[in-house]
């Protein structure tokens, strides 16, 4: 594999664009939280396809379609190039490897879970997140291989929208599962791991960002087991999807109260598209212009 990019942010984070040998690109994020604003202090945030088939309107990735799975070592090497930053740039070598780049990591269930296995032998990490659209079988899936193991995997579920006919219009998947059975794994996860299961809601301007949809929200989540993370949606150049400005989300916050456990996230390397798929639709972009440019 070959580091085809490598993009600092303001906030510590650093954006890598890696190729493969048979030519397919996916990106990397590493995050150093110097000001201590996540749980882990020291975090890369890892691809799991070439592509997405999911196809959430919001993302760049589900706009460039499926193109294959990535191997456990193309997995495993994204970790080692940002071992080797953290290395180099005398940080702290990273305590936690989430899964929240590219691609639907519980439709590779298989690499992934191999892949966490390497990852905690080679590198000793035992914190890790799974970021996924909702794939209810994959989420029993790692309560039935990781249950009797120490390595602790955070589940991470995007809901985005309080109900099925709103969120289908963001994340398709909704039609396979819905929330109410989205949601009944999240819970047995969270019992299964004696923990809360982590619930992002990302922001829209004027799509989910209603109080109509923060009654609905506390409705479905104020009495389970699970933690709502709200971020601002990564501006993506998208029709119809607008971000709402920062004080809408402490409005949003600020509403929903005491009636649940909520935190805000914040969207790491807005400046060097961290949003997932960004810099390399951004870097297909230069290319595009660069070629017809040489025409
Ligand atoms: S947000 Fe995740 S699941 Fe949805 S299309 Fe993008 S990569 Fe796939």
């Amino acid at each position: 594999m070959k580091i085809l990019n490598e993009s600092m942010g303001e906030d510590s984070s650093v954006k890598y664009l890696i190729e493969f040998e048979d030519g397919n690109t996916i990106e990397t994020l590493y995050m150093f939280d110097k000001d201590n604003m996540l749980t882990y202090h020291s975090t890369v945030c890892v691809s799991s396809q070439v592509g997405c088939a999911i196809g959430c309107r919001f993302c760049a990735t589900g706009k460039q379609g499926f193109v294959r799975n990535l191997s456990i070592t193309e997995i495993t090497d994204q970790v080692s190039i940002c071992n080797t930053f953290c290395a180099n740039h005398g940080i702290i070598p990273i305590d936690a490897v989430v899964f929240a780049g590219m691609g639907e990591p519980l439709l590779n269930y298989e690499n992934v879970k191999k892949a966490i296995l390497k990852i905690n032998y080679c590198f000793g990490i035992r914190d890790f997140e799974v970021a996924t659209a909702g794939i209810v079988p994959g989420i029993y899936s790692m309560i039935r291989d990781f249950k009797d193991t120490d390595i602790h995997i955070r589940l991470n579920i995007s809901l985005h929208a309080p109900s099925d006919n709103k969120r289908k219009t963001l994340i398709p998947l909704t039609d396979k599962y819905g929330i109410n059975e989205m949601m009944a794994a999240a819970v047995d996860y969270a019992k299964a791991f004696k923990t809360k299961a982590r619930i992002r809601y990302m922001l829209v301007k004027g799509i989910n960002d209603t109080d109509r949809d923060i009654a609905e929200i506390v409705n479905l989540l104020g009495n389970k087991p699970v933690k709502l993370v709200i971020s601002l949606y990564n501006e993506n150049n998208i029709q119809g999807l607008a971000v709402p400005d920062y004080n809408d989300l402490l409005v949003f916050r600020s509403k929903i109260g005491n009636n649940m456990d909520c935190e805000i996230f914040h969207n790491f390397g807005s400046g060097i598209h961290a949003g997932c798929g960004q810099l390399r639709q951004a870097k297909e972009r230069m290319y595009t212009i660069q070629v017809s440019r040489e025409k």
